[in-house]
């Protein structure tokens, strides 16, 4: 397995992941192109069971962008306190539902440029939800991409956007949802920051951190 170049190791990788998780799942609640937009704004420095539990309450009595739109900072917070960063998170999301009902027509612009302008969407949350709703070849570099992408060498980055960039140039055909939850979930259930799983793993021969 030495000798694999970059698009044999990246094959063989996501062959093995795609048998690991075999119905790759977004493990974030929603039943709107709005609603994971919310989500996933919510979900930075907080785990998805988390905002699970927030967004089942909120979720029910508030659900499209003019309902949050409309809704008051202080009741925002209170639904989603326990999400940390809740004074800014429920700014940018009222913000950006007042952006998304006035130049939008209530809908999700059709690019990650485009959402990217939206307050508190950065490049992450925007290549996440572009991905899956306009179907955009994007990947959204989170803690757990960036971190087994370069423990496995696939990049060698020192931070989210440099690994986007590399992953880029040389994966482009690995730039969509799919792959993004494939390293999601590797690196939640078995590449952990803290213990990772390696004596399960079937990636030890190609890996540089196991390798030391
Ligand atoms: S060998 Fe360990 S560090 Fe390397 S990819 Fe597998 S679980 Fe992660």
């Amino acid at each position: 397995m030495k000798s694999l170049d970059k698009q044999q190791k990246i094959k063989t990788i996501f062959e093995e992941l795609n048998k690991l998780f075999p119905e790759p799942y977004c493990e974030l609640k929603y039943s709107s192109d709005f609603e994971l937009l919310v989500a996933v704004i919510l979900s930075a420095q907080c785990t998805d069971k988390r905002v699970n539990q927030v967004t089942s309450e909120l979720f029910k009595n508030f659900k499209t962008p003019n309902d949050f739109a409309n809704i008051s900072q202080e009741t925002l917070e209170k639904y989603i306190y326990s999400t940390g960063f809740f004074r800014n998170k429920a700014k940018n999301i009222i913000s950006t539902s007042k952006i998304l009902v006035e130049k939008f027509n209530s809908e999700l612009p059709k690019s990650s440029a485009e959402l990217m302008q939206l307050p508190g969407v950065g490049r992450k949350v925007a290549n996440v939800v572009s991905s899956i709703i306009n179907n955009e070849s994007v990947v959204g570099v989170d803690t757990h991409f960036f971190r087994v992408a370069n423990r496995l060498g696939l990049v060698n980055a020192k931070n989210p956007l440099d690994t986007e960039k590399q992953w880029i140039k040389n994966y482009p055909n690995y730039l969509n949802h799919q792959t993004h939850l494939l390293l999601v979930l590797f690196g939640r259930y078995y590449c952990s920051a803290k213990n990772p799983k390696c004596q399960l793993c079937k990636f030890k021969e190609l890996c540089n951190y196991y390798k030391g």
